[in-house]
């Protein structure tokens, strides 16, 4: 039995051979040497999540967009969670729950961000695949989004558009504002701390 039967089938690969094509561009792009598959997650929404370093899940009307930037846009941005091991900062929940929704916003933000680089997504296109893009769960106030551990649609075009690069600045901006919608007290002792456990 080869290890790809025991790991399961990449059926996906025959079924969707255009995503697979930016799949594999973005991750060498991205500096990712390893195997990555593209899995399917149920859902009617636009969504994607990663679990590990090996799959991307998205939902099946990602896959089914007429627009190819926005497919791009979303594994992209998977990519990037990968790139980071995003899903390890989930451990924060059930250490801080504060902690863990700032680390997860600014997860967002790099990933948005650096996923635009690699899908060579720049100005006013930022803003038309963020707007096919948008799930209507984030359509929630901005607090409700904070509170969820996400920023709002607006907020990631914005910052996708103000800001180059995810930096130091970026990140001091989107701390501070969430310290002081989430009235975090001692917010300069909070920034610290997620400061440390960012990577
Ligand atoms: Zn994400």
């Amino acid at each position: 039995m080869s290890l790809s039967v025991f790991l399961g089938g990449d059926e996906n690969r025959i079924a969707y051979p255009a995503a697979y094509a930016i799949l594999d561009e973005c991750a060498v792009k991205a500096g990712l040497r390893q195997r990555i598959r593209l899995r399917i997650i149920p859902g009617s929404g636009l969504d994607g999540t990663v679990s590990s370093p090996f799959s991307i899940y998205l939902t099946e009307p990602v896959l089914k967009l007429k627009n190819p930037q926005v497919i791009r846009y979303f594994i992209a941005h998977e990519l990037i969670h990968i790139k980071y091991w995003d899903y390890l900062k989930n451990i924060y929940l059930h250490i801080d729950y504060d902690k863990f929704c700032a680390l997860r916003i600014l997860c967002e933000f790099r990933a948005d961000m650096e996923g635009l680089q690699l899908a060579s997504i720049t100005g006013n296109d930022i803003k038309t695949v963020h707007d096919i893009a948008e799930n209507p769960l984030e359509r929630a106030d901005k607090i409700t989004c904070y509170e969820s551990g996400y920023p709002e649609r607006s907020q990631r075009i914005y910052y996708s558009q103000k800001y180059k690069d995810f930096d130091v600045n970026l990140f001091d901006d989107v701390l501070f504002d969430f310290c002081f919608e989430m009235k975090i007290g001692k917010p300069s002792v909070f920034l610290r701390s997620v400061k440390r456990s960012f990577r």
